[in-house]
């Protein structure tokens, strides 16, 4: 094989890599998008089910509101909850962090 062949075989070599990355490349792109795009989505509607639902169960007293006695008859206020047995989903809270801020 002369030398001129072999400089062109691996020109073009080079060519059809080159071309195989840059087709490679906007897939990532896509697919990078695609991934954001979902994780967008999946936030926005979290943050609209903490709109319509902003309260969760107390972790501490699973919604009873109540820390019981070791008998289980008696009880007090649930420290956590104050006795309401619910505490504001995370999005809420940042929901209205958000708003105070506007509105201060
Ligand atoms: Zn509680």
């Amino acid at each position: 094989m002369s030398d001129s062949a072999y400089s062109v075989l691996l020109g073009s070599l080079g060519l059809i890599i080159a071309a195989s990355e840059l087709a490679q490349q906007p897939r990532e792109v896509v697919q990078v998008a695609v991934l954001i795009t979902a994780g967008l989505v999946i936030v926005a509607f979290y943050l609209l089910a903490c709109v319509i639902w902003p309260y969760a169960n107390c972790t501490r007293c699973a919604g009873d509101g109540k820390s019981r006695s070791l008998s289980g008859k008696k009880f007090r206020n649930c420290p956590r909850c104050k006795g309401t047995g619910r505490r504001r989903r995370i999005g809420r809270r940042l929901l209205d962090r958000r708003n105070n801020h506007r509105n201060r």
